[in-house]
């Protein structure tokens, strides 16, 4: 990284940014939603690709100088379809969320019913919840899991979609440990005349590397983030089947948005060449595989896990048995170098702002090369934390042990 030059100009900025970089070097990462970008991704990230302008699409611009620009964006176009098979891809969205406002805009009007994962039962804000966009501009109605298993009611989706007969169909979630039957979905949409949208945000590298099933044959659009699992640049991404290619490129521009961010389809680009390598697909693997094994080694410590366990990279795990909130463990954790995130979980007794879970998650620590042999020693480690949140020397001390652990998983692009 280019901190020198940073440096002459903002000796702050360059300060704070080094220690972020070191913090990220030593600590275990485990919010589900981060990963560590390669060195080439964040270089791509950081080009003079940052200086264009390119509203539109490939030889359809409104600016001049785009002939290496329309090459770059083609090449991710065509690496995003071949890696998920799907007939068309859209790399403009800055993001996952304003990918799905994108997909609302090319297919609903105001006021259309759309029927999604509840936000408290592992949904996403931006699937109808009601302070956002989406919340307030459609009928939003919300399916969960089911009490006894904590998994999705696939009964309960088809109930509900009989009698709402909703226009849109949403599956896909940020805190749902097992797989999804996007078969299942697809074929409650069919009977009751709804689209289907399968948002993989948090599963997308799962699903790019075969450790998770494709939504693509079975949804009419795939939306995506493709910053988590899939380890690019910060950016989100459209696919979809041929029939609406064109609605959702207008819907994404001039619909929702200006230029594209041609730095991010670039590293974007980049990510997905390193996708399609054989080595990804054993990433995605051991992702899956490290995750299980934390699940075993917490479940033996008593945890309470949701679902009883993991079938992808996450797990969510209800405190309530260890009489400590999610947010005292989550910063207990912290101080001993372990960064998570407080969650809220199914029919959760405390607040969203002070839920009963943490929800951890093993992209970053297996991108890092960590394996079974280091779940383990996590999963001892967060035993001994919970069981006493205010031992700032226990905290101390394992947040050393951590750090020399990180020193021998070298994290690309920081330190
Ligand atoms: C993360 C996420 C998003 C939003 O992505 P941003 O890039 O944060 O806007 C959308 N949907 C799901 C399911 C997510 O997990």
């Amino acid at each position: 990284m280019d901190l020198e030059s940073i440096r002459a100009v903002d000796p702050a900025v360059a300060d704070l940014i080094a220690r972020e970089s070191g913090r990220q070097a030593r600590t275990l990462r485990l919010i589900p939603s981060e990963n560590y970008a390669s060195a080439a991704v964040l270089a791509a990230t950081g080009s003079c690709l940052t200086n264009k302008y390119s509203e539109g699409y490939a030889g359809k611009r409104y600016y001049q100088g785009q002939e290496h620009i329309d090459a770059i964006e083609a090449l991710a176009i065509e690496r995003a379809k071949a890696l998920f098979g799907a007939d068309h891809a859209n790399v403009q969205p800055y993001s996952g969320s304003p990918a799905n406002l994108a997909v609302y805009f090319a297919l609903l009007k105001p006021g259309d019913r759309i029927l999604s994962m509840s936000l408290p039962h592992g949904g996403h804000l931006t699937h109808g919840w009601k302070v956002t966009i989406s919340g307030k501009y459609f009928e939003a109605h919300q399916y969960g899991v089911r009490a006894s298993d904590q998994r999705i009611d696939m009964d309960q989706v088809a109930a509900m979609a009989r009698e709402l007969r909703p226009k849109l169909i949403i599956c896909g979630a940020s805190a749902y440990p097992r797989i999804l039957d996007f078969a299942a979905f697809a074929a409650i949409a069919e009977e009751v005349g709804a689209l289907l949208l399968a948002d993989i945000a948090h599963i997308a590298g799962l699903v790019a590397g075969g450790a998770h099933p494709s939504p693509v044959p079975y949804a009419d659009v795939v939306s995506t983030t493709t910053h988590k699992t899939l380890r690019g640049p910060r950016g989100g991404m459209i696919l979809c089947r041929k029939k609406w290619a064109k609605k959702i490129d207008r819907a994404v521009f001039p619909g929702l948005q200006g230029g594209p961010h041609d730095h991010t389809t670039g590293a974007l680009a980049v990510a997905l060449a390193e996708a399609q390598q054989p080595a990804f697909a054993d990433y995605a693997r051991q992702v899956v595989d490290n995750a299980k094994a934390l699940a075993e080694r917490l479940s033996g410590h008593g945890f309470d896990l949701v679902s009883g366990g993991t079938d992808n990279h996450l797990l969510l795990i209800d405190l309530t048995n260890k009489n400590v909130p999610g947010k005292v463990a989550a910063v207990a954790l912290e101080r001993a170098g372990i960064v998570c995130n407080a969650n809220s979980v199914p029919f959760d007794q405390r607040t969203p702002f002070d839920p009963s879970g943490i929800r951890i998650g093993t992209p970053s620590l297996t991108t890092r090369g960590m394996g079974v042999d280091e779940m383990k020693r996590l999963g001892d480690w967060m035993q001994q934390v919970v069981a006493a949140p205010d031992d700032e020397a226990l905290q101390a001390r394992i947040a050393g042990e951590v750090a020399e652990l990180c020193e021998a998983f070298p994290a690309p692009g920081v330190g």
